[in-house]
């Protein structure tokens, strides 16, 4: 190889990896796009303009992980509440079952990315009392007074009863830069979403990823894309907060 090309090849391949990589970050949006299905579209107007800190302490709940056999036991999804499969796993609600997945995915894949992220979960799953200790509200209200950010991540019921995809604002002015970048690429819920919700009463961010139905669903049931498609859901909650405190994104 003449010496010209081995200098073109050395110029060409940061260039190529570049390219591939922003390729890369293209099409994982516009999978996880179709995935999580059309953005809530409830009139919203709030702004989340408060600088987050790279540093920022984030908790991780998964919705309803306290509260199975009672009510707010969250949705059966639309494969077991409607179709008649069975459920994932018989104890719990399907959603439960998806909602730990992604919130042990978005940690690992956090944490391997510089953010300072962990995941709570009270193991019991059935607290009657709000108020014990072991809960995901009283952790993620004390995890929030405390400084940090605590985020809650769904999916929402299927057909009529669900919205679709979006951010549920904590009840305070103070929104931030993470909140605003969640809702940007996942969708903005109204502030006061029927009234206010037990979890932004106390200062908990709601992450609806989407309504547990159609392909999203299939997919996740679906062992050969189940995995992959955790991953894709993890990866835009990750890239969101990335951007969010000003980071950069990541590929995989
Ligand atoms: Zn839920």
């Amino acid at each position: 190889m003449r010496l010209t090309n081995v200098l073109r090849l050395f110029l060409f391949l940061p260039l190529l990896f570049v390219v591939s990589r922003t390729i890369a970050q293209e099409l994982t949006n516009e999978n996880s796009d179709s995935l999580i299905g059309p953005h809530v579209q409830l009139r919203s107007t709030w702004k989340g303009n408060i600088k987050a800190s790279k540093t920022l302490s984030i908790l991780l709940l998964a919705g309803h992980a306290d509260s199975q056999g009672i009510s707010g036991s969250g949705t059966a999804g639309e494969a077991v509440g409607l179709l008649g499969a069975e459920p994932m796993d018989p104890l719990i609600t399907d959603e439960l079952y998806w909602n730990l997945k992604v919130c042990k995915e978005v940690a690992r894949l956090g944490k391997i990315n510089g953010l300072n992220i962990t995941f709570y979960d009270p193991g019991v799953r059935k607290i009657i009392d709000e108020k014990d200790p072991k809960t995901n509200w009283t952790n993620g209200f004390y995890h929030a007074m405390n400084g940090g950010y605590s985020l809650e991540i769904h999916f929402d019921a299927y057909g009529e009863y669900g919205y679709g995809p979006g951010l549920i604002p904590a009840l305070t002015l103070n929104l931030n830069t993470i909140d605003e970048s969640l809702a940007r690429n996942f969708g903005r819920y109204p502030i006061l979403f029927r009234g206010g919700l037990g979890s932004p009463r106390r200062q908990i961010r709601i992450l609806e990823i989407g309504k547990l139905e159609g392909k999203l669903e299939q997919k996740l049931r679906d062992k050969r894309t189940s995995d992959s498609t955790i991953n894709l859901i993890s990866l835009r909650i990750v890239n969101s907060i990335l951007e969010g405190v000003g980071s950069e994104t990541i590929s995989n």
